[in-house]
């Protein structure tokens, strides 16, 4: 077993943690007050190549493997959660499923400007009455001469008012269920599309998370995605991918928090010593710590599958588990350590805390990753 990365992926995990904490890290808490899109940093992530990590150069993507997709998603996280998880979602969905299932048509026309950060890409799927269960949607794609005519509502899109591309999913025969469900391209500007309610938030604020409404919007019969009925596969097979990112973001957050943790136990005097001489200090590091690289190794072994081509949709569920629970965690041993201090939102406690929440929640709830890893296990 061999646990080193490569030169290559150290180079660009010190490039990217550079470049966040220089450029990223400095705008976190601007970005959680304001709730503002950081439309700034994705354009300059885009010129990085960190808008399309895995997509091959001639599609102007960084041609990057998913263990380097994590690497760069832990290091922005740690700056900024909500800009890790904004080019978490874009990389896994909306370039990755083009380049994955799209024609080659598709691929020329839509890939290069996501993957150079010029548009940001969603991904909608969930529905008020489908979230955990996708299976329920409602939305409608009724093919009329060149057009399918979708109609519907999402919600919770991340980025939904800044996606200029969207992967949006709707059903093209309704009596067949989720195998009735096929996945389309959709551009922000056409007729029909419009952005509804953005959400006020708990945490990662600067997202913009919206609902995503069509109303006889018609789309081009070439922009369907694969084959009629193939939907459900290209939403699930890219949500395993995602998971990678979500643990990753996760592990960001956990780790952002003991570094915060340590520098604090050892400032902080009570008793007429640093707070970090008490057993109970060291004991709440030592399972952070422990927690974090159990985490950080889960995910590394599902990026390393990814890359091999193996089945990882376990390991990748197995990951997300445990890396977002670590988040929330660590989130809270931290903040404890800080003690009112951490309450205050001027130490940035209280933002992780806040951030880390969302890992156990979206790409499938923690009760959605018991049953992935159950039913492989049972199966
Ligand atoms: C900030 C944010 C950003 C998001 N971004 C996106 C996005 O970009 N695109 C997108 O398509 N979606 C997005 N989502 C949606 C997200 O993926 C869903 O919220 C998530 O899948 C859970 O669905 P739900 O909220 O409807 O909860 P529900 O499915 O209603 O679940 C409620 C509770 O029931 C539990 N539960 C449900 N079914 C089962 C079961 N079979 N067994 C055991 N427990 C179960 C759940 O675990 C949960 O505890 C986002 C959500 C949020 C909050």
């Amino acid at each position: 077993m061999n646990f080193d990365l490569t030169k290559q992926q150290v180079l660009i995990r010190d490039t990217v943690k550079e470049f966040a904490q220089r450029e990223v890290a400095p705008m976190a808490d601007e970005l959680d007050r304001s709730e503002r899109f950081p439309l700034e940093i994705i354009e300059k992530l885009g010129k990085l190549g960190m808008m399309g990590i895995m997509i091959p150069t001639e599609y102007g993507g960084a041609g990057l493997d998913a263990i380097s997709y994590a690497l760069i998603i832990e290091e922005l996280s740690k700056a900024d959660s909500t800009t890790g998880a904004l080019v978490s979602v874009h990389n896994s969905f909306a370039p990755y499923i083009l380049f994955k299932w799209g024609n080659e048509d598709q691929r020329r026309n839509y890939i290069p400007p996501l993957a150079k950060g010029e548009r940001y890409g969603a991904f909608a799927a969930t529905e008020p009455n489908a979230g955990s269960d996708l299976g329920a949607m409602q939305t409608t794609a009724v093919l009329e001469g060149d057009s399918y005519i979708i109609n519907g509502t999402k919600t919770f899109i991340s980025g939904g008012p800044r996606a200029r591309t969207i992967i949006v999913f709707a059903l093209t025969d309704r009596e067949a269920g989720a195998r009735g469900m096929s996945a389309f391209i959709v551009e922000n500007t056409y007729k029909g599309f419009r952005v509804g309610s953005v959400f006020d938030k708990m945490g990662i604020k600067a997202s913009e998370t919206s609902e995503l409404i069509f109303e006889d919007m018609a789309v081009p019969r070439e922009n369907l995605i694969g084959k009629p009925g193939e939907g459900f596969k290209i939403a699930l097979s890219s949500i395993d991918g995602g998971r990678i990112g979500i643990a990753s973001q996760a592990v960001g957050i956990a780790q952002r928090a003991l570094d915060k943790a340590i520098a604090r136990s050892k400032e902080r005097v009570q008793f007429g010593k640093p707070i970090s001489n008490l057993q109970a200090i060291q004991w709440m590091i030592a399972e952070m710590a422990t927690r974090i690289e159990a985490s950080r190794l889960l995910t590394r072994r599902a990026a390393f599958l990814k890359d091999t081509g193996a089945k990882f949709s376990m390991e990748a569920a197995m990951a997300k588990l445990m890396a977002s629970e670590t988040a929330v965690f660590c989130a809270d041993r931290s903040l404890q350590i800080h003690g009112g201090y951490g309450y205050m939102r001027e130490y940035g406690i209280e933002r992780l805390y806040r951030d880390a929440k969302i890992t156990e929640i979206y790409e499938g709830t923690s009760e959605v990753q018991k049953l992935v890893i159950s039913s492989s296990i049972l199966r």
